[in-house]
């Protein structure tokens, strides 16, 4: 039995993720704790100056690795930093607290579970600190995606949604439509913020070039999801670290 869980809360998760939650943390007999680094939406909208360079003009910060159209036409994607500082750090700094990890600690003292199937069995990675060692409870299990959907529905629980931004440019082609099709809240919150990312963009000087959510380079209402099969855009949670998004 673990002795806690820890949600990293970008803030920026789908809302039937958060109402989900509250009714996991009634089912369970030990504490959920729910950190976050802020509102990554606005953190990246913010346009920011250079009080001491201001020649060079303004700057917002990129945090989701999101495609990006050079002037050249030639394309790129940006760096990640969105798993690492809104999940990864806040998740250690709790478990820190948690375990009372002294500054220098070089012994394991906590053991932590990540909830990846056999499916994402390539998303397994060490711990990055020497006081923490990861385990993989559904993987020594045997269990795939579905065989957790399975347990999940003949003990009568509700079907867990998957966790992730709304706006995750790693979304598969499946996922997207899922999203269009089933969530049009949500789905609509997704093409405000490529709008507003697209605007900031065109206001500020630090990224060149345009920047996109799907990986085809066109704005997200205009990508043709109609025959989205797990041929379109691939699910890239593969190349997330750790296995922290997209559980
Ligand atoms: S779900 Fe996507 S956008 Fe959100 S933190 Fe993870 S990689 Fe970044």
């Amino acid at each position: 039995m673990p002795d806690a869980t820890i949600f990293a809360d970008t803030q920026a998760e789908p809302k039937r993720v958060y109402v989900w939650l509250d009714w996991l943390e009634k089912q369970l007999p030990f504490p959920v704790y729910r950190v976050t680094k802020g509102d990554m939406t606005a953190e990246m909208l913010r346009i920011r100056s250079r009080k001491n360079e201001p020649e060079k003009g303004d700057w917002a910060r990129s945090l989701i690795p999101s495609y990006v159209k050079n002037r050249d036409g030639s394309k790129g994607i940006m760096q990640r930093v969105c798993t690492h500082d809104y999940k990864i750090l806040q998740i250690e700094k709790k478990v820190k607290e948690l375990a009372n990890i002294k500054r220098g600690e070089k012994e394991i003292k906590v053991t932590q579970w990540i909830g990846i199937s056999l499916d994402e069995a390539h998303r397994m990675k060490p711990a990055r600190q020497p006081w923490i060692v990861h385990r993989w409870p559904l993987i020594d299990a045997g269990m795939r995606r579905s065989d957790c959907l399975k347990w999940i529905e003949s003990h009568g629980y509700p079907r867990p949604p998957r966790s992730a931004c709304i706006y995750c440019p790693f979304h598969s082609d499946v996922e997207w439509r899922r999203l269009k099709e089933e969530d049009p809240e949500e789905w609509n919150k997704a093409l405000e913020f490529e709008k507003n990312l697209q605007e900031v963009k065109a206001k500020t000087h630090n990224i060149r070039g345009m920047l996109y959510l799907h990986k085809s380079l066109v704005n997200l209402d205009m990508v043709d999801l109609s025959t989205a099969s797990e041929h379109g855009q691939a699910d890239l949670f593969g190349n997330e670290c750790e296995g922290i998004c997209g559980v």
